[in-house]
């Protein structure tokens, strides 16, 4: 996969995680892309409906499953704005995504909103199963950016 082609969907990923953030929702999004390259799903955080599990990464495998068989999306990547937290990474696993890359590390967030998530990195979590589902991340070309959305959900808890 060649960068530029990556930093479109990260790109992507990162408008689609300020649109949640205006919306309401955490600031964070995910596609799915089919082997091919094209994008076959976005979906935006939206923890804003009052589900608090309805984080991007999960939602979209939820919906993902429904609509693709295992096999197909073992060939899948998803391009998260974040690592996928336990929780996600475990949707992963379950619905058999085989690839996941990501724009920010779960550590790098943490160094700017502080501690106040589950501390299991999404590699340790998918290292427990036997799949080798590929986590990749993070994604330097696009971390200014992305950095300056986390500080400013940071600075709208007041
Ligand atoms: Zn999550």
């Amino acid at each position: 996969m060649d960068i530029q082609k990556e930093a479109k969907y990260f790109e992507r990923a990162l408008a689609l995680s300020r649109e949640a953030f205006a919306t309401g929702n955490d600031p964070f999004a995910t596609l799915l892309v089919g082997p091919d390259g094209e994008v076959l799903m976005e979906q935006m955080n939206d923890v804003g409906t009052g589900d608090p599990t309805r984080h991007d990464t999960n939602t979209l495998i939820a919906k993902a499953a429904l609509k693709y068989d295992a096999d197909f999306l073992w060939q899948c990547t998803a391009y998260a704005a974040m690592e996928p937290c336990c929780m996600c990474a475990g949707a992963a696993f379950w619905a058999n995504i085989g690839n996941i890359k990501y724009l920010m590390s779960e550590k790098q967030l943490g160094a700017i909103t502080g501690p106040g998530g589950l501390d299991l990195p999404s590699t340790e979590v998918v290292k427990c199963g036997p799949k080798d589902i590929k986590i990749e991340g993070p994604f330097e070309p696009l971390l200014p950016e992305m950095e300056r959305l986390m500080k400013e959900w940071v600075k709208s808890w007041g």
